[in-house]
């Protein structure tokens, strides 16, 4: 059993897309253990994508991830972080396979409705980012 670590991003959320969208997750046989609304500061949002910091899409992306409300999750399941990948699909909506969210909801590479962690660490980074212990069943 894995867990990992999803964002329903601004764009999804605004146009009321939670339950479809978790509904997706639930029928893969991701359990949501964890979850809550958040609208993030730019000093979160920063500190999330640090990573990207310097690319070309980064100051638009934090200014994106700032709009407006999020929803973060935790899901728990078998093979969880791959799960979670495959419903999501490819980053670029064009490249998303057919009955993905993002192929579905997406409208660019950025406004791209959904974020999952993309291994173990960064699943465990990102999981302790916006969650205590006792916040997770
Ligand atoms: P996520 O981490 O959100 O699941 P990912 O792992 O598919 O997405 P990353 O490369 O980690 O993608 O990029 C993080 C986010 O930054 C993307 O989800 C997207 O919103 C944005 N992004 C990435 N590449 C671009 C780009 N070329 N142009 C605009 N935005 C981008």
């Amino acid at each position: 059993i894995e867990r990992t670590f999803s964002i329903i991003k601004p764009d999804a959320v605004g146009r009321n897309l939670v339950g479809d969208i978790y509904h997706r997750f639930e029928n893969a046989g991701l359990q949501i253990i964890a979850a809550k609304m958040l609208h993030l500061s730019r000093e979160q949002a920063e500190g999330f994508y640090a990573e990207h910091q310097g690319k070309p899409f980064y100051d638009p992306l934090i200014k994106f991830m700032t709009s407006g409300p999020i929803m973060v999750q935790v899901l728990e399941g078998e093979d969880a972080i791959r799960r979670h990948r495959e419903v999501i699909g490819a980053t670029d909506p064009l490249k998303a396979q057919a009955g993905t969210i993002r192929a579905d909801y997406a409208s660019s590479v950025q406004q791209n409705a959904v974020h999952g962690s993309d291994s173990t660490t960064s699943a465990e980074r990102e999981i302790a980012y916006f969650f205590t212990g006792e916040e997770i069943c």
